[in-house]
């Protein structure tokens, strides 16, 4: 689209308060945007469902749709656009979307689900990279940035791990929209060595949920065939941090507009701030001894405590992570130590600041192979208890 026609759309997205559909007008080229959809007689696009992403959609021609996909708030904070639209198509027909990121370059590549000729799909990504344009096939479907993960998996995944785990399910707190700030507790609730999962701070950054996944159901089953210890070790599982901003579908923050792995220690945020009231209530002789936070970026990764790490947190590095950087099939990873300036509000820093533990950011590659990124998170759960109990022996 021209420069000039391109600030008129997002000055006049910027304006409309609320969507109504919008559909094709014979006598003018570009229509005016629409928050909830668009639609032509070759297909229509809409905005209507759980983790859709926050855009404006406007009619190009009778072929060809624009979708502006926003931050939830401007300047990004993260240049990692997420866009989640599902479509319609007619039999006969085809329709061209155009992905158009606001400040910020394309991160994920489009996955599609629906129904028709996967043949038929296809992806060209600007020169620039500010845009991306998805040919449709005839029928119905949904494109979104990452595979969308959202309530009902979560609502599955606790009950899972609880069962399989014999833990409980909690309720921690409320999110700015009420929803559930959900949880599971593994091991007995006395139990001295607490270990903390999170997941889902950054609600696109899906393939560091799946690791968490595998990495959890691997702990439950440990845990209930007794090769852990759950009179020793207990385990806090947060695999939903962020709900309103997955259901959302935003960026990074939460609906407060603060992204949550800038706000420990903090504590302005309910989301966090649930976590911290929950831990607030342990008793006395229950300790944190590991944190691990699961996120995705541009690669495999572990952010780790460099000079601040102790002498434990030394040896458990060295044991569970340490050699093992290509161990494992389709995963090879790379260790990055950084101590973060104290009050940067990341879990890792405060997890660490707080209670002098090694506290982990888990990065998975946005592009990795599922499998691997499974197979791989099974691998490093099976050896997290072992390689612990090593090191608080140090
Ligand atoms: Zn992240």
């Amino acid at each position: 689209m021209r420069r000039a026609a391109f600030r008129q759309a997002l000055a006049a997205w910027i304006a409309v308060m609320a969507g109504t559909v919008v559909h094709a007008q014979p006598s003018a080229s570009t229509s005016r945007p629409s928050l909830s959809g668009c639609q032509t007689t070759q297909g229509s696009v809409y905005f209507d469902f759980e983790g859709a992403s926050r855009s404006a959609c406007y009619v190009e021609d009778e072929r060809t749709l624009s979708i502006v996909v926003t931050p939830e708030h401007l300047p990004p904070i993260n240049p990692s656009p997420w866009y989640a639209f599902r479509y319609s198509v007619p039999k006969g027909q085809k329709l061209i979307v155009n992905v158009r990121y606001i400040g910020a370059r394309h991160r994920y590549a489009p996955q599609w689900r629906g129904s028709g000729d996967l043949s038929a799909f296809s992806v060209k990504v600007a020169h620039d990279k500010e845009a991306v344009s998805i040919t449709l096939p005839p029928g119905e479907g949904v494109v979104s940035g990452q595979p969308l993960v959202t309530s009902s998996h979560y609502d599955q995944l606790l009950g899972q791990l609880a069962k399989s785990g014999r833990g409980s399910r909690l309720i921690l707190g409320r999110s700015h929209d009420g929803r559930p700030i959900e949880a599971v507790r593994l091991g007995n609730a006395d139990a001295p060595r607490l270990v903390v999962l999170l997941g889902r701070q950054h609600p696109p950054e899906v393939t560091g949920a799946m690791a968490m996944d595998a990495f959890s159901l691997t702990i439950a089953r440990l845990v209930s065939s007794g090769a852990i210890d759950g009179k020793q070790f207990q385990f806090l599982i947060v695999p939903l941090l962020n709900p309103d901003g997955v259901a959302r579908g935003h960026w990074r923050a939460n609906l407060g507009g603060v992204d949550l792995n800038r706000d420990w220690g903090i504590f302005n945020q309910p989301e966090t701030r649930a976590v911290n009231h929950w831990l607030s209530l342990l008793p006395a002789q229950v300790r944190p001894v590991l944190m691990l936070d699961f996120h995705s970026t541009n690669r495999n990764l572990f952010y780790v405590q460099g000079g601040k790490a102790g002498a434990q947190g030394k040896a458990f590095l060295a044991t569970w992570l340490g050699g093992k950087e290509n161990a494992f099939a389709g995963y090879p990873f790379k260790i990055e130590p950084r101590d973060a300036n104290a009050g940067s509000g990341t879990t890792k820093n405060w997890f660490n600041a707080t209670y002098g533990i090694p506290a982990y950011t888990y990065e998975v590659d946005d592009d990795s192979d599922p499998v691997a990124v499974r197979a791989a998170a099974e691998a490093l759960a099976q050896n997290l208890i072992p390689s612990l109990f090593f090191a608080l022996k140090e």
